[in-house]
């Protein structure tokens, strides 16, 4: 559906998609330069938005799924068992083994796992199985102060330090149709430098070396920057992973798997909100917008957004400087603040603040709350096409009794 920025109401998300298109297009040209033999995995939980999911599909990207609720979406999207990489601690059995029988990609994450596996590999003794195994080891260690565990342990995969990686893979390959042909490294980090992935490199190099593994694959996971300000941008990393990787892989045999999320979709997309009211209590000004902080910081980490403001047109009156602006989200949560706009012109009812930079870890983790999901739109130079609706009861109370 065709609208014009104009009569749109407000709020809504924009995804800009030359701007998708430059970010996947540096990430495919930075892969093939550098490595030459990749895959790339789309991580569903950052932004599963079906025209997003779609548009990465189309591309040849895999869905990278870290529940069965995301796998039956990755299906329902159209993606075949071999298009899968299922990762994570939640995987359910019957798409484990769905995914495993497919000849898709699987990364194993547990003890439990590990067991229905044995089973899955004894009931079909011709076959073989090729999965993948991930390894949790002491990155803040190799990168101290940049990991989002610091210095306790990582929740995720087979611990590398205690023996426990050791452990899984000496049960596994006491299997005899079972072989371990892939490494899943995924670590998150506050800093998403460089250096992270580089480390998570030598880790490979370090667990290939010591284990004698033979491998189809690595998976460096997700959690690159892109698109940020003085950050690094996919042609800074993987040179340097290349690099690493080269002393201990060749592209060959090995494969090298990615699993971008927000550094693909963070730049493209905005989130454009009205004010519709001004308060002044107690000498502080209150600006309500008709966004919230559950619309685009979710989990309440952000300390600053990037925004930019439309100065509606309606008012031609001379606008004050204020001390003090708290713009405000609509909810009836006190927290439900996003900044102070400090030492700067009045808003007044109808003025658009715009946030930038709100693609990952925003529509995924919308609540339903007091408002339902909002429109999002996607922008082709002048052309606003609606690709979700924004959510009514209807949709609200699908699948509901009363
Ligand atoms: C969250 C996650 C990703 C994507 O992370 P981004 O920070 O959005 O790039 C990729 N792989 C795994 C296993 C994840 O848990």
């Amino acid at each position: 559906m065709a609208a014009s920025t104009e009569q749109l109401q407000t709020p809504y998300f924009v995804i800009d998609e030359p701007v998708l298109q430059h970010y996947y297009d540096m990430l495919v040209k930075s892969l093939s330069e550098s490595w030459g033999n990749y895959l790339i995995g789309y991580s569903f939980k950052t932004n599963s938005l079906p025209w997003l999911v779609s548009y990465v599909k189309r591309r040849g990207a895999y869905a990278e799924v870290v529940s069965e609720d995301e796998y039956s979406l990755a299906k329902y999207m159209g993606f075949q068992d071999d298009e899968i990489i299922y990762n994570g601690p939640y995987k359910g059995l019957k798409s484990f083994e769905d995914v495993l029988l497919a000849g898709g990609i699987v990364n194993l994450d547990s003890m439990q796992e590990i067991d229905w596996l044995t089973d899955l590999a004894g009931a079909h003794p011709d076959k073989i199985f090729e999965v993948g195994i991930r390894a949790n080891f002491n990155l803040e260690k190799m990168c101290p102060g940049e990991t989002t565990m610091g210095e306790v342990s990582g929740r995720f995969g087979f611990c590398y330090e205690t023996g426990k990686f050791a452990e899984a893979l000496k049960i596994l390959r006491s299997l005899s149709n079972v072989s371990v042909t892939g490494l899943h490294l995924h670590s998150s980090s506050k800093s998403r430098s460089v250096n992270i992935f580089r480390s998570i490199a030598q880790m490979a190099c370090q667990l290939k070396t010591e284990f004698n593994l033979n491998l189809n694959y690595v998976d460096l996971g997700g959690g690159y920057c892109g698109g940020m300000e003085g950050r690094p941008e996919y042609p800074d990393y993987f040179p340097v992973v290349a690099e690493e990787l080269r002393k201990c892989f060749s592209p060959n045999q090995t494969r090298l798997i990615v699993e971008p999320g927000i550094s693909l979709i963070s730049k493209c997309t905005t989130f454009v909100t009205s004010v519709f009211d001004t308060r002044d209590i107690k000498g502080t000004r209150y600006v309500m917008t008709d966004g919230s902080r559950f619309n685009i910081d979710p989990t309440m980490i952000k300390s600053s957004h990037l925004f930019h403001i439309d100065y509606t047109t309606n008012c031609s009156a001379p606008r004050p400087v204020i001390i003090q602006q708290i713009i405000s989200g609509f909810t009836c949560m006190e927290v439900d603040r996003l900044f102070t706009y400090a030492d700067q012109p009045e808003l007044i009812p109808g003025d658009r603040i715009i946030y930038e930079n709100v693609g990952g870890y925003t529509m995924s983790l919308n609540p339903l709350f007091i408002q339902y999901f909002p429109a999002v739109y996607v922008r082709n130079g002048d052309n606003m096409r609606m690709v979700r609706k924004k959510w009514t009861p209807a949709e609200y109370v699908q699948g509901s009794e009363w």
